[in-house]
């Protein structure tokens, strides 16, 4: 989280609209699809408010007095342009987790994979980052309640998700490593279709992740507050690690372990 401040306030939109020209340099998204927040932490007694890209503005026509700021109830603080359509979302997901940033792609090698799958399974140990298999959730159309919920429950104890014929959600302690979870999430689908195509990949074990992410501790690899299924946190709140599936990825229609 990000404190709050005017140079806080004034930084963070700067960064919103370098990443975002960032995020179509890498193929994360066409035209204006995608967008991305900061949390600002408040003072003492304020929850803090939220800082989003503006919707419909061509990337490389963004300027960061277009970046609008609003409470994390929703409320408008100021909005100099049209408030990007997954605002529901990004403040869903600020409630459900201790997120300082969310980033949304349109990226296409997790949209392919949604159209298919309801899981990009662990093809490689890095997935650990995320949290483990990262999961596809519902279909459910763009800008709507529905969708802000499915991404949270597609979230549980992952730092990413998969949103069914649309795109992907990462979330991180800031933009940059949110950004990187969302690099690395499109790394992966990408590397499991190309082993799809050789036949059926090995994945990896629960175990073989545990022992990931013990030794990425070890090595303090920007991991200390993490546990291997989420933000350490999630345990107090009562969080449960879902089942996760061997093998393969499930395909569409199969139904999600109970959790
Ligand atoms: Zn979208």
């Amino acid at each position: 989280m990000y404190p709050q401040g005017p140079a806080e306030l004034s930084a963070g939109r700067e960064q919103l609209v370098s990443y975002s020209r960032r995020m179509l340099d890498d193929g994360l998204a066409v035209g204006s699809a995608g967008n991305m927040s900061i949390r600002l932490a408040g003072p003492a007694t304020s929850a803090g408010t939220v800082i989003i890209t503006p919707s419909g503005v061509p990337y490389p026509d963004m300027r960061p007095e277009q970046v609008c700021e609003i409470g994390l109830d929703g409320s408008a603080i100021s909005v100099p342009a049209t408030v990007s359509s997954e605002t529901p979302m990004h403040l869903a997901i600020y409630a459900a987790t201790d997120a300082g940033a969310v980033v949304h792609t349109h990226s296409a090698e997790v949209i392919a994979l949604s159209s298919v799958f309801d899981e990009l399974p662990a093809i490689h140990y890095a997935i650990h980052a995320l949290g483990g298999a990262v999961r596809v959730a519902s279909y459910t159309r763009f800008g709507s309640d529905g969708l802000a919920s499915s991404a949270v429950l597609a979230l549980a104890s992952r730092r990413a998700a998969i949103l069914q014929n649309h795109g992907a959600i990462c979330y991180g302690r800031d933009l940059s490593e949110a950004y990187e979870r969302a690099l690395l999430l499109e790394w992966l689908a990408h590397t499991y279709r190309l082993a799809r195509a050789l036949g059926e990949p090995k994945i990896l074990t629960d175990a073989q992740l545990e022992e990931v992410a013990v030794e990425a501790r070890r090595r303090h690899y920007g991991e200390t507050q993490w546990t291997n299924g989420g933000p350490a946190s999630e345990a107090g709140r009562g969080g449960q690690r879902p089942d996760r599936p061997r093998g393969s990825a499930r395909r569409r229609g199969d139904a999600y372990p109970s959790r």
